[in-house]
């Protein structure tokens, strides 16, 4: 009677375990949330190790630095500590060296003094799981409890498989960020691109409109550029392009946008800012190219940059988007139109009609 009992109980407990991963497996497939993911991944550690406590900690390989991305089951002045510098010679770089789990059975028994917030806490034993992609380390899965434990190796393989899923995911996770920045960056001056300003206009416009904010949107357009490359190559314009971009970051705000449009076209989105505010940013910035450019190009070749400006603001002179940027577009062509070098916007007393994508004159 007793003889087959403890088998079918362990192959019971495998089933139960396999279960487990199955359903943290799914979830780790069907969600794009590196957080939800993460914490789903904690529980079932928690469950599979039978500790009332743990957290995932990521590692910035740079700053040599950990930050906490998920925790159970620790009080809030434990958790509130959200990034720690990796020690030389510390039991984190350690852990982070390791290839298998690092366990503390007793605290109390260590020949070392671990961290006083872990001692306050009242955590008594630990099981630290390195979480690996291929060589490099991605961060830390701790599992806490607050009593000694004599932990066995048994149930250290599921838990291995479960550290590889939280691993993977942060891979992912950080992929992912990159691919997307990479699509809305233009390579040449590490300014958003075009595609991102349809993006984000579209979305700052309509938070304008729904929080009954203004918004303003600059144009400019380098002048006579392509004789500047007729003249001196194009390696040289596109070094040209380069300042330009610096002269503008330096002009503009923080809070402002500032894009790439195209080949020699800059935008910024000004957001909650209204014409005159924004004239005066368009001032400053046409200025600072007609006055700086010939300083920064010296060393590379001779000649003075201008850039042809227009301004229009939401809600004063569009409706939506659409039209903010037709109105813009027609403002820039006046300003080539009337002599180049100048901020162009439409005045009060003279509106200038809108046709066919063009500003009439
Ligand atoms: P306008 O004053 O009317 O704006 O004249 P423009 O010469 O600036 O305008 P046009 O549209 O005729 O020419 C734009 C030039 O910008 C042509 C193109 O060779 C140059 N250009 C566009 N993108 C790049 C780039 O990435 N690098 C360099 N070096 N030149 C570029
Ligand atoms: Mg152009
Ligand atoms: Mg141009």
């Amino acid at each position: 009677m007793a003889g087959p009992k403890p088998e079918n109980h362990s192959l019971a407990n495998q089933v139960r375990g396999l279960k487990d991963l199955l359903r943290v497996a799914q979830a780790v497939v069907s969600s794009l949330d590196l957080d939800e993911v993460l914490q789903n991944i904690l529980c079932s550690a928690m469950g599979i190790m039978e500790m009332p406590a743990g957290s995932i900690a990521l590692y910035d390989h740079e700053k040599r630095r950990l930050t906490l991305q998920a925790h159970a089951g620790l009080s809030l002045a434990y958790t509130v500590r959200r990034k720690w510098k990796v020690k030389e010679g510390g039991i984190t770089q350690h852990i982070l060296n390791k290839d298998e789990p690092f366990i503390i059975e007793d605290i109390d028994r260590l020949s070392f003094n671990l961290d006083p917030l872990t001692r306050a806490e009242g955590i008594r034993s630990i099981v630290a799981v390195p979480l690996k992609v291929q060589e490099a380390t991605v961060g830390i899965l701790y599992l806490d409890d607050f009593r000694p434990r004599v932990l066995g190796s048994e149930k250290l393989g599921l838990l291995a498989v479960l550290a590889s899923f939280a691993a993977m995911s942060v891979a992912n996770a950080r992929l992912h960020r990159e691919m997307s920045q990479l699509a809305h960056t233009d390579g040449l001056t590490g300014l958003y691109n075009f595609r991102h300003f349809q993006e984000k206009l579209r979305a700052e416009v309509a938070r304008a409109g729904r929080y009954g904010k203004p918004l303003s949107l600059i144009m400019f357009d380098i002048d006579d550029f392509k004789a500047f490359n007729d003249a001196h190559g194009h390696p040289c314009g596109d070094q040209a392009l380069m300042i330009v971009t610096d002269i503008l970051r330096e002009a503009l705000r923080e809070c402002d946008l500032l894009f790439r449009y195209g080949g020699e076209e800059f935008m910024a989105i000004l957001p909650e800012t209204g014409l005159h505010a924004a004239l005066t940013a368009a001032e400053r910035a046409r200025e600072a190219i007609a006055g700086q450019s010939a300083d920064r190009l010296g060393p590379i070749g001779l000649g003075v940059l201008t850039a042809s400006v227009g301004v229009a603001s939401f809600p004063r002179d569009a409706r939506g988007p659409d039209e903010l940027l037709r109105v813009v577009d027609g403002l820039l062509y006046q300003s080539k139109r009337g002599g180049k070098n100048r901020v162009n916007f439409l005045s009060e007393e003279f509106p200038t009609p809108i046709q066919g994508g063009r500003a009439g004159i």
